[in-house]
Order: C-alpha cells, then structure tokens, then sequence
C-alpha cells in the first residue's frame, strides 16, 4: 500500500537524517494492469511509475496518460532502444553495445536519454549489470555519447529474505556512484528499500509492497 511505504520511507529517512525529499520512489507497475495502477498508486498521487518490459508498458502509458513519469526498471535489450524515448529515466544499461545503440537513436532523433548505468556488485552470478571493474569505462562511453546523459548507478541486490544482508551491496554501489555519478543511485525493493535508504539511495523502485492485498486509504499522499 502506497500509505505505508511512504511512511516507511519517512522513518527510514529519519534514522538516517535524510530529508524525504531526496529519496525519489518509482512505483513499480509490472503484472499490473492500468486500473490497477491507477487505483493503488495514481489515483493517491503519485505519479512516478516503473515498467520493466517496454511491451508491456507502451499499452499502459497510452491506457493511464500523459500526467505520469515512466521510468523502464527492468533490463534494456538493444533492440528495443527505439521505444524508448517516452522513458524519464532507464535504469537497466550496462553494455558498451547498449550505450552506442542509444547514441545512435538518440542522434537520429534528437533525443538525450537519461541513463543509470546497472552494477553487478555482489559478483553473483547474475544475468545482468556490468562488472564494477567495467565501470570507469562504460562511465567514460556514456560521456563521450552526446545524446546519453549518467544520472547515476543502479543494482538489484541478490534475493534474501534477510534485507540486512543487502547492506554491503548497497554500500558498495554508493562509494562506486560517489566516485563515478555523484553519488545517485538506484537501489532498494520492496523486501530491502528502507537499508538502501539507510545507504543513500536517491531512486528506490518498489512494486509488490504497493500492491499487496488490503484496502488502500484515500487521500494522505501529498507528493
Ligand atoms: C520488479 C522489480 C522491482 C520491484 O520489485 P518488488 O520486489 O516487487 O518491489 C524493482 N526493480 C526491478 C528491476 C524489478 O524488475
């Protein structure tokens, strides 16, 4: 329920002397279908919203209007780039092929996307997220590509029901941004968001805990 993690978020940010404001929440909508959406998350005023697949979500934005923030959460695939340009923010690249591709449709259209480059911190064997000894020069890639601008890092930590045991994942992806994108980074889910907050994190993308079953309370969002 959106009320509950934005009072989650409030007390997170208290203990770590952090003002709400920096902490930006994407909404995560995927398995959502837009009256879904619009009834646990829009229709209380929140208008970031997060898709992992670009299929999925060009039926929903034309279904929920203009009045929302996108952000693409899940992995970009190359392909796929040139639907792409409706997205505030991408929070899965983590590919030199996938830099050039953006460049390219960015070029083409006249178009600047806004980037986080994906880490794979833990060095688990995960299916996405590049190497952080790949990072100094991916970074220097983005840079170097006009039409792609670094906004910051982003992780997914390894699945563990213990959300403590994300912490030195977070941290680490934190000294990484500090070092390479001002220290923003997106980080945190629905079962580890508030030890991201605790670590810096300045996106944190949440789906399942918006959508858990129960009645939704009307009226006391106001961001
Ligand atoms: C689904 C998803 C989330 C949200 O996960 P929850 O555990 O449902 O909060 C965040 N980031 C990415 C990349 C996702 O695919």
């Amino acid at each position: 329920m959106l009320a509950d993690v934005l009072e989650r978020i409030d007390r997170a940010c208290a203990r770590a002397g952090r003002d709400h404001r920096e902490v930006r929440l994407v909404a995560v909508t995927k398995g959502h279908d837009a009256e879904s959406v619009r009834a646990a998350v829009l229709a209380h005023g929140h208008r970031i919203l997060g898709e992992n697949r670009v299929q999925e979500w060009r039926a929903k934005a034309e279904a929920l209007g203009p009045d929302v923030e996108w952000h693409l959460v899940g992995h970009l695939q190359t392909n796929k780039v040139r639907y792409c340009r409706g997205f505030a923010l991408l929070h899965g690249v983590d590919s030199a092929r996938l830099i050039d591709a953006l460049e390219a449709d960015g070029e083409r259209h006249d178009h600047v996307f806004p980037v986080l480059l994906q880490v794979n911190v833990s060095g688990e064997i995960a299916k996405h997220g590049a190497d952080p000894a790949a990072l100094g020069d991916l970074v220097a890639r983005v840079r170097a590509a006009p039409h792609v601008r670094l906004e910051g890092l982003m992780t997914m930590a390894p699945y563990d029901p213990e959300p403590e045991r994300a912490r030195p994942v977070f941290r680490a992806l934190r000294a990484l941004a500090e070092r390479h994108a001002d220290g923003r980074t997106s980080m945190g889910m629905s079962g580890d968001f508030e030890v991201a907050i605790e670590e810096g994190a300045t996106w944190i993308r949440v789906g399942s805990a918006l959508f858990a079953p129960g009645a939704t309370r009307p009226n006391e969002v106001d961001r």
